[in-house]
């Protein structure tokens, strides 16, 4: 068996991995990046954010052909060339994960294509796709093996038609009915693409609301749209078992009202994902890991190994590829020898629903779980002439401030186009921008960035296009 060295071995190569492993050589490391997948970009490019993106993009664009005889257009029913639109999804992939692949070459990075395994805190073990093994020794490590679908035993009935995001995002057909179990944001992304192919879908939820981790008034324009999108939305009931019949999977249903016996020709279980932290001989180092299956580390990102780090979905919450990406630096900069800590305080969070729904920093519910007293505005989309001129005027945007300063705690929005419009409030929470700053900032007109501004204009009173009478 072969055996090679390197200064610094980063395991994994998605969100979290590829970023450490450019960055640490842009650094002047001499860097190995090893991933068991043969294309680079993790779970994020090859299976999550980007081809459900590129679907929900097509998604949207379906219901809005249904919306325009409003308008006065009028489109026939699109017909829907099932191999063209994964083909499509598929070149967007082979394209950015090629682009991956180049970059990592110009920067002299060694990729290899083989599963890690440690065999003691300073040498992996790789398992090679040919079924070759070699060893590989090094001074530091990055981990950034990412997480899985949660699949409970219940749900494996080894049936295809039960399909977690990675067989849902692979689009084998579209199936008359499609029961999506998880109203989280995958559940709900993915129960969108479905419903705009042309599927019945039906979501069941455990909690009585949808995206738990979100606040209401941000859900509430999001869920009446879904009803109107989805054939039924199940809250408070919980899928007791699953069996595959021939007519389809059966779910046993139990919730107030729910019919107890269903049939769907297929089921997509979204209700998380754990940590890949099991399998590949963690054992064998002082690496700790928490009763979650996360990586124990510190704000530098280092594990309870000195000359070992983790970063992404393996070292913790929230499991988002941009603060995978973002700890890769933190973790880089740590192992050059600099003062380096994850203390970023706004994480934005983006559901790529239509509407989008989208919040960074502090929430109202989490102040006032917090009893922390704050100033909350709010403006209305109602009011926007923009969200007037593509006839999207069920958004709202709410700013969290704190009462005697006027800084901009956090903010939440839902509305279409969100995400990108986060990251204005992402700006402002993380640099302590006060609501003034965002008010007395030009906002272009007409755009949905100007509710921005105009919400934080109602902390002195009234936003221009939105008056409230003043109770005497
Ligand atoms: P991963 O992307 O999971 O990559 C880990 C890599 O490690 C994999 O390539 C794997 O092959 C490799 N690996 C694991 N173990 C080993 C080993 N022992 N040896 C060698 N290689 C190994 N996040 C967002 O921010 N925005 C979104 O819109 C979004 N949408 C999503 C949609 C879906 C359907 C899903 C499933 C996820 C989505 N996510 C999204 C989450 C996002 O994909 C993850 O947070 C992100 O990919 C985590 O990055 P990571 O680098 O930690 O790990």
């Amino acid at each position: 068996m072969s055996t090679n060295h390197t200064e610094l071995v980063v395991l994994g190569g998605g969100p979290g991995g590829y970023p450490a492993a450019f960055d640490a050589a842009d650094h002047g490391m001499q860097v190995t990046l090893v991933d068991s997948d043969p294309k680079l970009g993790g779970v994020c490019l090859n299976r999550g954010c980007i081809p459900s993106k590129a679907l929900l993009h097509v998604a949207k664009l379906i219901n809005e052909t249904h919306e325009a005889p409003e308008w006065g257009l009028k489109f026939n029913q699109p017909e829907i060339d099932l191999d063209k639109l994964r083909n499509w999804k598929g070149s967007v992939i082979t394209k950015l994960t090629g682009g991956i692949k180049e970059l990592a070459r110009a920067r002299k990075v060694t990729v290899v294509n083989a599963r890690g395994s440690f065999v003691d805190s300073n040498t992996l073990e790789l398992a090679h796709t040919d079924g070759s093994k070699s060893t590989l020794t090094f001074d530091k490590c990055i981990i950034a093996t990412g997480s899985s679908p949660a699949m409970p035993q219940m749900f494996q009935i080894n049936d295809p038609r039960v399909m977690d995001s990675t067989g849902a995002l692979e689009l084998p057909d579209v199936p008359k009915s499609l029961l999506v179990v998880g109203g989280g944001y995958i559940g709900l992304e993915m129960g969108s693409v479905y419903a705009a192919l042309g599927s019945k879908v039906t979501v069941v939820e455990f909690l009585p609301v949808l995206l738990a981790a979100a606040d209401r008034d941000l859900v509430k324009p999001l869920q009446k749209r879904l009803e109107q999108h989805f054939h039924a939305i199940h809250l408070n009931t919980k899928v007791e078992a699953l069996k595959a019949t021939d007519a389809g999977i059966e779910a046993t249903l139990a919730g107030e009202g729910v019919e107890p016996k269903q049939v769907f020709d297929r089921v997509l279980i979204s209700i998380g994902r754990r940590p890949n932290s099991k399998g590949f001989g963690l054992e064998n180092t002082k690496v700790k890991v928490n009763d979650k299956g996360f990586i124990v580390v510190d704000a530098s990102r280092q594990t309870s190994e000195p000359h070992i780090y983790a970063i992404g979905d393996i070292a913790g919450e929230p499991m988002l590829a941009h603060k995978a990406t973002r700890e890769a630096k933190v973790a880089v900069e740590a192992l050059t020898g600099k003062p380096s800590e994850f203390d970023n305080i706004a994480i934005p969070a983006v559901v790529f629903t239509d509407p989008e729904v989208a919040w960074c920093g502090l929430q109202e519910h989490e102040a006032k779980e917090q009893g922390r007293n704050v100033k909350v505005v709010k403006f209305p989309w109602a009011a926007s002439g923009r969200a007037m001129s593509i006839g999207r005027t069920e958004g709202l945007t709410k700013m969290i401030l704190d009462p005697e300063t006027e800084r901009v705690l956090g903010v939440g929005i839902v509305g279409v186009n969100a995400g990108e419009l986060i990251g204005e409030a992402v700006v402002a929470v993380e640099t302590a921008a006060v609501a003034r700053d965002l008010a007395e900032t030009i906002h272009a007109h007409p755009t949905l960035s100007e509710t921005m501004m105009e919400s934080a204009e109602a902390v002195f009173g009234q936003a221009t296009h939105s008056y409230r009478p003043k109770k005497s």
